[in-house]
């Protein structure tokens, strides 16, 4: 992209239209819509922000069912920016690390804790897996691409070992400084034991499952969580195929908890049969629950960018590298589902339109 590309008549978040030009991958400047020059592409009724990041997904197609193709859940959905959310453990880890380099999303990842990844779902069963020495070394090999630690803790995949794999994961992110992703789910452990181990940093993410084992008693948020949130840790969505309830959700919003980062869990089976599908229709289950869409929009850019201390990959500046989605919200009824088949309806769809990825533009 050496000649000046411009997205036509494109509107910012704010409301504005403008011509947004971009050179060799920058962006070189606002013009007055209409005005800008070069190769045009027509922007009209579709919006633009930072691009979007993902923070939890499943980006490993080795690991079936729990993958799939980066830049099929990354760009191709508005998605410039992905998080892994723990496929891999320090075995596999390089191989991922060789699939970003060809990927034309961006990548970062949880490491889990466990060196077998998602190879089986039961990865914290056997403490054995739970090898500290050689998630350092992993830790050092990818500190670019390791942004923390992720771990698992429900029955299935912790089996006998209950809250011992997480009293490890702390001791680890503790000593390396990596800030742990804790997905809860059934117990044993349960949630008591699980989350007064959270710091400052640290993420729960599936913080609207519906299962019998969360946040929430009756729709009232339980205590726990209201700790954990003044002490700072961030609560992400993961919506996955079993971790969303829209009646957990309207609760939270009814008591003013706030999510930090909505992210799908997608992989490559609930992207094509749902409920997930994509990133889109997730940002539009927000809209539907009552949302602005700079509140849903935020969820995606600057509140994943300020966790992982990148503010550059939400930066729209002049002479500034583009990562931007380009995205519509159309006047379309959609029924949207959530992880337990219960369903609501909205009067408008957001849809991803495309992407600029490292300055390139890509049609979603
Ligand atoms: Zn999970
Ligand atoms: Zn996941």
């Amino acid at each position: 992209m050496d000649e000046l590309t411009v997205l036509r008549n494109i509107k910012m978040i704010d409301g504005r239209i403008v011509d947004l030009v971009l050179e060799g991958g920058n962006i070189k400047e606002f013009a007055d819509a209409g005005k800008g020059e070069g190769y045009i592409v027509d922007c009209t009724g579709q919006y633009v922000s930072s691009g979007w990041i993902d923070l939890h997904v499943h980006a490993f197609p080795e690991f079936k069912p729990y993958g799939d193709d980066i830049d099929d859940i990354g760009v191709k959905q508005g998605v410039t920016t992905i998080v892994d959310a723990g496929s891999t453990g320090a075995d596999r880890i390089d191989e991922l690390a060789e699939s970003s380099l060809t990927a034309k999303t961006n990548v970062f990842a949880f490491l889990n804790i466990s060196k077998i990844g998602l190879e089986r779902v039961d990865e914290l069963s056997q403490l054995s897996w739970l090898d500290m020495e050689k998630a350092k070394q992993a830790i050092q090999t990818h500190n670019e691409l390791i942004v923390g630690l992720k771990a698992r803790i429900s029955q299935s995949v912790v089996g006998e070992n209950g809250i011992v794999p997480l009293q490890i994961a702390r001791a680890l992110s503790d000593e390396t400084g990596q800030p742990l992703m804790v997905h809860i789910g059934s117990a044993p452990p349960k949630l008591e034991e699980v989350i007064p181990l959270l710091k400052q940093g640290d993420v729960i993410t599936h913080f609207l499952n519906g299962k019998e084992n969360n946040l929430f008693d009756d729709g009232k948020p339980l205590s726990m969580l209201q700790e954990a949130i003044e002490r700072g840790v961030h609560l992400d969505v993961g919506h996955g195929t079993s971790s969303f309830s829209f009646e957990v959700a309207e609760a939270a919003k009814a008591h003013g908890i706030r999510f930090d980062t909505i992210s799908t869990d997608i992989y490559k089976d609930n992207r094509l049969n749902g409920p997930v599908y994509g990133m889109a229709n997730l940002l539009t289950k927000f809209l539907a629950l009552g949302y602005s869409l700079q509140e849903v929009i935020d969820g995606v850019t600057v509140n994943a960018a300020n966790w992982l201390k990148k503010p550059e990959l939400v930066r729209i500046r002049v002479g500034e590298p583009a990562n931007l989605t380009l995205f519509s919200v159309k006047e379309q009824p959609i029924v949207l589902v959530d992880s337990y088949g219960t369903e609501r309806t909205y009067h408008q769809t957001i849809q991803a339109e495309g992407v600029i990825a490292n300055g390139e533009y890509i049609k979603c």
